[in-house]
């Protein structure tokens, strides 16, 4: 039976029983932020077996992909190592919510290993939670299992989602893989059921949910029971395929068979070469099913995740000695295997392929590096007679080399050295420690205490262009001032203002501050110097002002009105990008002002016109659509579950700002946005651009931004139009006529100046020699391309009356001879052979007509060699001259 066979047959025979086949949830959790990827079948359910949710059924099956990599520092160096670990695995499970319960459950799985997959009854075993007398009943009346068979367990059969809520008892099937499948013989250990080696292995969890736990830990009855079980495809594929390890089924066989191919290594042949292999195949699949999702490597959460699968994965294949990019090559096998049950990896291959080869690349700078200045410390550390890698040499691997830590570790374990962790922390610490100093040295640059510490300013709303306030500080530098007089430089904080302080890419507001006594400070710029302190930084252009005044604060308006619609402008556009590319489209940076607006955002190529088109035409759609603006302050928590998008590495406090447009896009956001989409009026993007690996940009313009750019884009056409004395229609063909045109004449010109110069340069005629009544010329006429020299021999030909003229001519590497012989002549005289016997002599070959011929050769520099020679080939050499 194929693994693909295994797979279809589990839903089938569910679905037989009434189950609805429900398609695998994703890997990236869609309900559950604690969550980094989905771990388990029952993931997508837990909120029913909460009693949150219900769904239409109450019977399900499916195939999960799921994805296990625990903890900060984890067992990922284990995947490869062993027959069974995985990252990426698939687990069958089979649901019941308040429908069926223990009694079915295990007369069904009973069913389908013994009766439909045809497993050996007596290699089967069965464990119960130590008082379920319930579910020992039922093996014994609904099964044929051995009467041994059946054994009690306590924390092994009880399982719980947490330290409340759903739990209860439950029931595992292990089967016998027979004495030789024992890695722990000769030890004091007892192969037994849950014995912990290798014979006995456990193939199914049957889940009875039927108590809830609560704060004080008692169990009581739940209204309705559940039944979740979860067996993991790999395993029993194994098993039913009989190979002895999960990644010699053919699913894993086939994914190695590629990684043999490219490397020229066979599985098997070498334990080494075996866990290079294995770990190759196995995050091969995590890869391809994370990419597929969505998920690019980055320095945290998910990403990180990626990248350090990737990376592993890479200084694997440099073990089997693959020099290059690989990964992205075994991704194809994955699809091709796979690609049957999970189609979206499919639809997403060339994506897939693509960012994983650009992250291989990208590490292969530094891999090669890095292993090197790890070899060196490694000798070090021997010859000092340790066995543990200094943790700051383990975090400059990782900050400088991209090494990550457990990559570390993992080449370590090859040398029984291990990495001192504490080391490596404090490392880490102290970086992060130097870049907080930094910020706070940056935070202090017009430092509260000049002002005060008491001082905080109110922002009034982003709607409000005009305020009445009181000025409560004055600063000039770094120094507090009293007054401030004509022509001063000054910081202004006031206690309350609608000036938009510099925040989030969004340039501060420009206007002006007047107080009653008449001074008027014109302001350039408005930034935060503390967290609440917002500063009007500008210039005294009339009177004094001084702290105390009341003074009106008048904001730029039009200025406003333009940074606000770029602005909003940005969060259509980030929405248009998920849109068109994909939900692993994040912004990661943006610059906001008056004249335009800049986008910076993860993917991985650059986006295609066609792409750009519909990127453009969503916005103006949703632009015309002139949508409702909101804008919502609420809980961190409650705005990421409303669906908000927020960005890594922006600082975010309790209480966030939710900006709503349509249905289209929710964003945290404290920037200024217009009230509706309409008033956007038009985006037009003028540009795109890479700003660094995986970070594209795109520029645009927008209201009356763009309709500007259009008119002047318009006005620079029309004059062309006009210009070229062309309809629009035909402008492009007629520019490109007068192109040719003037191409043509170029080198007419250059023809004719090389005649002129030739014939300035000397009468070449002086050189023709008389022989027997004839005239023989033979010359160089350098400067001269093919088309001209043809010309010159035509009229010396004509000159000389009856006769023979070779010429030659250097043209850059390339030498030209050309032979002509008048109509008279032809009898006497071949052109063609002549040419036959000079061009060797220039190292090429030709011939041609009685009467024309010419043939080219490499050896410019032998030409004259070559003409005299043709004197002598025509009776006309030295001694016969004229
Ligand atoms: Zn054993
Ligand atoms: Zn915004």
């Amino acid at each position: 039976m194929t693994g693909d066979q295994v797979r279809q047959s589990f839903l089938d025979f569910f679905r037989e029983r009434g189950h609805t086949i429900v398609p695998s949830a994703p890997l990236v959790p869609g309900n559950d932020p604690s969550l980094l990827f989905t771990n388990a079948g029952m993931v997508q359910f837990k909120q029913v077996f909460l009693g949150a949710e219900t769904r239409p059924y109450a019977r399900a099956a499916d195939s999960q992909k799921c994805l296990r990599i625990s903890g900060k520092h984890n067992d990922l160096e284990q995947v490869g190592r062993d027959t069974s670990h995985h990252t990426f695995f698939e687990m069958l499970g089979n649901w019941s919510f308040g429908d069926y319960g223990k009694r079915d459950a295990i007369a069904w799985a009973w069913e389908l290993l013994t009766g439909v997959w045809k497993l050996p009854k007596d290699s089967l075993y069965a464990t119960v939670y130590t008082t379920d007398d319930e579910a020992e009943g039922y093996w014994r009346e609904v099964t044929d299992i051995r009467p041994d068979g059946i054994s009690r367990f306590e924390e092994e059969n009880f399982w719980e989602m947490g330290d409340t809520g759903p739990c209860g008892p439950c029931s595992e099937i292990h089967i016998d893989r027979g004495p030789e499948a024992c890695d722990k013989q000769g030890t004091a250990h007892r192969c037994e059921v849950n014995g912990d080696c290798g014979r006995f292995v456990e193939i199914w969890n049957l889940v009875f949910i039927q108590y809830n736990r609560d704060a004080r830990g008692a169990l009581t009855d739940l209204p309705a029971k559940h039944v979740d079980t979860g067996m993991g495809f790999e395993r029993i594929t194994a098993v039913l395929q009989g190979v002895p390890s999960n990644y010699q089924i053919d699913i894993f066989r086939r994914i190695i068979a590629s990684a043999e191919r490219l490397s020229g290594k066979r599985f098997g042949a070498d334990p080494r070469d075996d866990v290079s292999l294995q770990v190759i195949a196995d995050h091969a699949r995590a890869v391809t099913f994370m990419v597929a999702e969505g998920i690019v490597p980055s320095n945290e959460g998910r990403g990180y995740v990626l990248r350090r699968l990737l990376r592993r994965a890479a200084r694997h294949g440099k073990l089997l000695g693959l020099g290059k990019p690989f990964l992205f090559e075994v991704v194809r096998e994955v699809v091709a295997t796979m690609g049957n049950a999970y189609p979206e990896i499919v639809a997403t291959e060339s994506t897939i392929r693509d960012v994983v080869r650009t992250e291989e690349e990208r590490f292969a700078v530094t891999l090669d590096r890095g292993l090197s200045l790890l070899a060196a410390e490694v000798e070090r550390a021997r010859a000092a007679g340790s066995t543990t890698l200094p943790g700051e040499v383990a975090f400059r691997l990782s900050d400088t080399y991209g090494f990550p830590l457990d990559l570390t570790e993992d080449i370590l374990a090859g040398e029984g050295m291990v990495v001192d962790r504490a080391g490596f922390d404090a490392a880490m610490e102290e970086q992060r420690e130097r870049a907080r100093a930094a910020q706070r040295f940056a935070d202090a640059a017009a430092a509260p205490e000049v002002i005060g510490s008491s001082v905080a300013t109110r922002f009034v709303g982003d709607r409000i262009a005009e305020w009445e306030s009181e000025v409560v500080a004055l600063a000039a530098g770094k120094e507090s001032r009293a007054v401030a007089r004509e022509g001063d430089e000054v910081d202004v904080i006031t206690a309350e203002t609608p000036f938009y302080a510099e925040s989030g890419g969004q340039v501060g507001d420009r206007g002006w501050l007047v107080s009653d006594a008449g001074a008027r400070v014109e302001v350039l710029d408005t930034f935060k110097i503390a967290p609440a302190v917002v500063a009007h930084h500008g210039v005294v252009r009339q009177g004094a002002i001084s702290v105390g005044d009341r003074v009106r604060l008048r904001i730029d308006a039009a200025r406003r009105e333009a940074v606000r619609l770029n602005h909003s402008a940005t969060h259509l556009l980030h929405a248009a990008l998920r849109n068109r590319l994909g939900g692993h489209v994040k912004q990661s940076g943006s610059l906001v002002d008056a004249a335009h607006l800049r986008f910076d955002f993860s993917h991985h190529k650059p986006v295609g016109a066609d792409e750009l088109h519909a990127i453009e035409d969503d916005v103006n759609a949703w632009v015309r659509a002139n949508a409702e603006v909101t804008s919502e302050e609420m809980s961190y928590d409650d705005a990421i579950r409303a669906g908000a998008l927020a960005f890594f590495g922006d600082k975010y406090g309790d209480r966030v700002r939710v900006i709503r447009m349509g249905d289209f896009s929710t964003e945290l956001c404290g920037g200024t946005h217009v009230a509706r989409t309409g008033d956007i009026g038009l985006l037009q993007l003028r540009g795109e651009s890479g700003v660094a690996a995986g970070v594209r940009r795109l520029e645009a313009t927008t209201g009356e931004g763009a309709i500007a750019a259009v008119r002047r884009e318009q006005g620079i056409l029309g004059g062309l139009v006009e210009l070229l004395k062309a309809g629009e229609g035909d402008a492009r063909s007629k520019l490109e006529k007068l192109l040719g045109d003037l191409r043509d004449k170029e080198k007419r010109i250059a023809e004719l100046q090389g005649k002129l110069a030739g014939g300035a340069t000397r009468d070449v005629l002086a050189d023709a020699r008389h022989v027997d009544g004839i005239t023989v010329l033979a010359t160089r006429v350098d400067g001269l391309d093919d088309r001209g020299l043809r010309e010159m021999a035509d009229r010396l030909r004509d000159r000389i009356g009856s006769g023979v003229v070779v010429l030659g001519t250097a043209l850059g590497e390339r030498a030209v001879l050309l032979a002509a012989v008048t109509k008279d002549l032809t009898g006497r005289y071949h052109a063609g052979n002549i040419i036959k016997q000079l061009a060797p002599l220039v190292g090429g070959g030709g011939g041609g007509r009685p009467d024309f011929a010419q043939a080219g050769g490499k050896h410019p520099d032998r030409l004259d060699a070559a003409l005299a020679a043709a004197y002598e080939l025509l009776g006309a050499g030295s001694g016969q001259a004229s």
